[in-house]
Order: structure tokens, then C-alpha cells, then sequence
């Protein structure tokens, strides 16, 4: 068993804490926490074992049991899934050395951070017995898990996409904006060069603008492929992904709202999407490709992170047998309608 610990128990902790504890070759040792809050007390009511790095009295002046310090949790897994806030997993690598645990952390830290940053399709045999690794973002995952079959498949000359991104999570009050549109100043945005840290060789520019929605990102995608492909031949490329899920707008699904249903029709935990979800209305001009596609920017990089941790401590595993446990487990791909 992989003795599994998180760092951070928000939005992207918790949801892969309960993943780890889907696995029949990963144990959940337990979760750090800083504040005794609702999430922490639901954390316990589910028997999950709680750690903190902050002031322990705060949990126990609230009835709140705690296993031991976030060192303590330290000591005793193989590797920690940082999950804290953007910028601040960096700080914590000189712990995870003086532990001897591996880390994952995720794409609010900078690809140094690890030195390798992962996706399951296109680089899981370089991340084999990686000591640290780095999920990349949302956005940079729902874009190469589109890219790479298109990459491997037909070639690509070069890539540009719009991101319309989400304001804010849905638990979060603090964070807009609430009643505008906002174009990211920076010209590309640094999504290209993320997408470059796991797929080198493609050339790709991206835009990003932040709406005023909680769930989802949305991408209009333009591909120039190496050599011409027709509908029938890219549709075929995606559906060997179980990680891309298919949608028409003959069927309603006329935007993320109604994708977001969906999952919940599908009863997922929390009425998580993890697949990128895309539309079927694939526009191809000679060798150039256009698309939209959609990103639940809570759920997409669970299984990756679930991924990241095996190829690390699992090498016989192979990135297919991987990506089918981690699937199978989470019910990827039951009931896709391609
Ligand atoms: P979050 O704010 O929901 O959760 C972070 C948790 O860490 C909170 O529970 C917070 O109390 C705790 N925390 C704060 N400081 C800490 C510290 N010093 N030590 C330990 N815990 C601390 O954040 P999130 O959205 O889950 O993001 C975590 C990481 O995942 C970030 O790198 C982010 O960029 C990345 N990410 C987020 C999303 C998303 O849409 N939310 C998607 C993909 C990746």
C-alpha cells in the first residue's frame, strides 16, 4: 500500500484525499489542516485523521480530535499531495527533504518547484519513480488532454486558444469579478508556456479572460494539424481518452451549466466532472481545427494527481493499467455517449 498524506484539505485537498482512499493500492494516512473549520469537522465525521501545522488548541477547544502535528503526518507517509494555496507549497519542500517523502504539488506552484510537471497521457514514464512532481493547472491539463491525441495522431504545427476562466470557486466570497469581464494583461498568458512544461515540442499561444462564473472554464481551441484529418478521424483520436467526454448541442448541452448537470445526473461525488468536456461541433478548414471545450475547474486534476502518485511509487504499473484504476474508481468514462 502507498501511504498517502495532504497538505491543505480546500477545494483540490479534499477531493483528492477521498480519491486516495478509492484506491486498493493507496492507504490515506491522513490530512494536514490549518483551522478547525465546517471542512475539518466533516473531515472527522467521514473518520478521516486529522494533522495540523497550525495552533493545535484550536482544534481541540472545538471538540475536534488531532492525530499529531503536520510533521508527525510527515513521518509516517510516502508521499504528501500539497494542496495549500498557490505560492505556498514551494515553502514546504525543505520539509518533505528532511522527511524523505515525495511530494506532488500542484499548478498554483511554479513547474521549478518540481522540475517535472505531469500529465497521465503524455509524460507518465517520465514521471516513474519521480521523487517530486507537479500536476500542471486545470486549464494546462483540460488543454493537453485534447492536444496530445491530436499531437500524436496527426501532428501539430502550432496551437491558440481563448480561456474564458472562472472567477472564483463556489466556496469562495473573496475573489471576482462579480460584474465585468477581465482580459488577462499579459499577452500570451503563461498557459502556452505551462502546456510547454509537459509537451515541449508544441507551439502554442494562448489568451485568457476571467468571467464573472464559479463553475467551469470554457476554451475556444484553434489547431493547425501537419496533415489534414476529417471529423470522423479526430473523434476517433479523443475516444481512445477516456478523460475527453463528448458533447452536442443537439442534445442541450448548450453550455457549462448544463454540463455541470450532467455530472450530477451522473451522481459523482460533490457532481464532479473530471473528463474535459467538448463539443461536437468541430469546425475543420483544410488542416486547421476549431473547437470549444470546457473544464470543471475543481475536479479535472484529481485523477491526475491519483496518477502522479503511483507512477512515483508504483513504477511496475504502466501509465494505461494506471489511468484505467484510477478511471474504473472514479467512474471515468461510465455512460460517455461516444
Ligand atoms: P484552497 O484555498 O481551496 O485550499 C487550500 C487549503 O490549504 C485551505 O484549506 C487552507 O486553509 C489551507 N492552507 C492555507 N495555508 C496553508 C499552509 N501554510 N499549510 C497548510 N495548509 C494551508 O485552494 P485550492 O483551490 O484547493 O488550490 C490548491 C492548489 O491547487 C493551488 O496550487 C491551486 O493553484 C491548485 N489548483 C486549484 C484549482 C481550483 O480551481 N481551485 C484547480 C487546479 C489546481
Amino acid at each position: 500500500m502507498i501511504k498517502v498524506g495532504i497538505n491543505g484539505y480546500g477545494v483540490i485537498g479534499s477531493r483528492i484525499a477521498d480519491a486516495i482512499s478509492l484506491q486498493k493500492d493507496m492507504e490515506l494516512v491522513g490530512v494536514s489542516k490549518v483551522h478547525a473549520d465546517y471542512v475539518a469537522r466533516h473531515a472527522k465525521s467521514k473518520g478521516i485523521k486529522l494533522y495540523t501545522a497550525g495552533d493545535k488548541s484550536e482544534f481541540t477547544k472545538k471538540g475536534i480530535p488531532i492525530g499529531g502535528t503536520f510533521e508527525d503526518l510527515l513521518a509516517n507517509v510516502d508521499v504528501i499531495a500539497d494542496c495549500t494555496p498557490e505560492g505556498t507549497g514551494a515553502k514546504n519542500k525543505s520539509l518533505y527533504e528532511k522527511y524523505g517523502c515525495k511530494a506532488v504539488w500542484q499548478g498554483g506552484e511554479e513547474h521549478e518547484v518540481a522540475g517535472l510537471s505531469f500529465n497521465s497521457y503524455a509524460n507518465y514514464d517520465s514521471a516513474r519513480r519521480a521523487r517530486f512532481l507537479r500536476v500542471v493547472s486545470c486549464n494546462t491539463t483540460a488543454l493537453i488532454r485534447t492536444l496530445y491525441p491530436l499531437q500524436s495522431s496527426f501532428g501539430i504545427k502550432e496551437a491558440r486558444a481563448v480561456l474564458i476562466r472562472r472567477a472564483a470557486d463556489p466556496s469562495e466570497t473573496k475573489k471576482g469579478p462579480i460584474n465585468a469581464l477581465e482580459p488577462d494583461e499579459n499577452i500570451p498568458s503563461h498557459h502556452g508556456p505551462d502546456v510547454q512544461t509537459v509537451m515541449p515540442e508544441i507551439k502554442i499561444r494562448t489568451v485568457a479572460v476571467k468571467a464573472p462564473t464559479t463553475l467551469m472554464h470554457l476554451h475556444y481551441v484553434e489547431v493547425e494539424l501537419d496533415k489534414e484529418a476529417s471529423k470522423e478521424e479526430i473523434l476517433r483520436a479523443w475516444e481512445k481518452h477516456r478523460r475527453i467526454a463528448m458533447f452536442s448541442f443537439s442534445d442541450g448541452v448548450r453550455g457549462t451549466a448544463q454540463i455541470m448537470d450532467y455530472a450530477r445526473h451522473m451522481g459523482r461525488s460533490r457532481g464532479d466532472m473530471y473528463e474535459t468536456a467538448v463539443w461536437d461541433n468541430l469546425s475543420i478548414n483544410d488542416s486547421t481545427l476549431s473547437y470549444f471545450q470546457a473544464v470543471h475547474q475543481e475536479a479535472d486534476v484529481i485523477p491526475e494527481n491519483v496518477d502522479a502518485v503511483r507512477a512515483m511509487l508504483s513504477p511496475e504499473t504502466s501509465a494505461l493499467d494506471s489511468i484505467s484504476l484510477t478511471d474504473t474508481s472514479l467512474h471515468i468514462g461510465i455512460g460517455r455517449t461516444t
